[in-house]
């Protein structure tokens, strides 16, 4: 039985890596019977965590990526959660913390990255934190001059940011955003 158990669970733990878009999730806190789907994990694991602070970071669980955090915000908001639904405080505030964390992880060399939603595998809000790839710099990005400044996807496309002297590019357009990062 335990050794059922243990693959019941390691097959849980891999189901994500092939499954995409969470354009249909249904994961609601005041529901309990709809919190059990997969894509519904990190709804749970903002629930697990202490009413403050606001934003909290955990390792990613996938083992393919070793080098990976997230940046997630306490509350929920529409499901899936994007930043396009969040006040521009909130948003703010987002940005602000995952940059910090960024930087207390990689110094210079963090990127952090949020898929659409046609690549997103959770409903939660979740930024990639990581290791900015070499070679991946293009030329569909904004400059930001800091966090209040990172354009909103509108159109369920992702985005990616990283410091460039004391300014951030964001770049825009990506649906699978995550891949300049490190895994
Ligand atoms: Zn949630
Ligand atoms: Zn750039």
């Amino acid at each position: 039985m335990r050794f059922l158990r243990t693959l019941a669970a390691t097959v849980l733990l891999l189901l994500p890596l092939g499954r995409a878009d969470v354009r249909g999730c249904g994961c609601d806190v005041t529901k309990p019977e709809t919190m059990a789907a997969t894509e519904c994990t990190l709804c749970r694991e903002a629930e697990a965590q202490p009413a403050e602070p606001q934003f909290f970071f955990i390792r990613d669980a996938n083992p393919t990526k070793p080098n990976r955090w997230l940046a997630l915000p306490r509350f929920h908001g529409a499901s899936p959660q994007d930043l396009a639904g969040m006040s521009a405080a909130d948003r703010t505030a987002y940005w602000t913390a995952a940059i910090a964390k960024a930087r207390e992880l990689w110094g210079g060399q963090w990127g952090l990255a949020m898929n659409g939603l046609e690549r997103r595998t959770q409903c939660h809000a979740h930024i990639h934190i990581g290791k900015l790839l070499d070679g991946v710099e293009n030329d569909r990005f904004v400059v930001a001059d800091g966090p209040a400044d990172i354009p909103v996807p509108r159109d369920g496309t992702g985005v990616w940011v990283h410091p460039v002297g004391n300014k951030l590019h964001a770049h825009l357009g990506d649906q699978a955003a995550e891949l300049v990062l490190e895994r």
